[in-house]
């Protein structure tokens, strides 16, 4: 997957996910990518979540929109991805990852899977998670 989420200086909030799927998927499979509210959803009044991982998990706990709630009730971008990652991974035994922000641009990249590499720029800032091999660099 590639994922993004981003808010623009007027507030508008946008999220975008791609794949290539599951390795050894079934013909004619749809996974959670094109499903809105499980590969990604973006609300200008609340955030936007664009998720990676177990497909079929994903759709089954809707995870973006699962998130997104967890936020309405005043949960932090990193405070719901996490909530919403548990929930998966205790409910229906999936992992995955998700990239989150807010209407202010606070983010989160957050996974219960092995590792996901992720970037994010903040006033001209950029952040990012990196594995090469089984090292790990986060910058600050
Ligand atoms: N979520 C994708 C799928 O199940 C896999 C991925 O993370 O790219 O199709």
């Amino acid at each position: 997957t590639v994922g993004a989420v981003a808010v623009d200086a007027e507030g508008n909030i946008a999220c975008a996910t791609s794949t290539g799927g599951m390795i050894n998927k079934m013909e004619g499979r749809v996974g959670d990518t094109p499903c809105i509210g499980c590969g990604g959803y973006a609300d200008n009044k609340v955030g936007a979540v664009s998720p990676t991982g177990h497909g079929e998990a994903i759709m089954k706990v809707v995870l973006s929109r699962l998130i997104l709630f967890h936020m309405e009730q005043g949960k932090s971008a990193e405070e719901a991805s996490d909530l919403g990652l548990a929930y998966m991974k205790e409910r229906v035994q999936g992992l995955g990852g998700v990239v989150t922000v807010d209407p202010k641009g606070n983010w989160a990249a957050r996974f219960s899977s092995l590792q996901m590499a992720w970037a994010a720029v903040q006033n001209e800032q950029l952040h990012y998670g990196l594995y090469i091999g089984e090292h790990f660099t986060e910058s600050a």
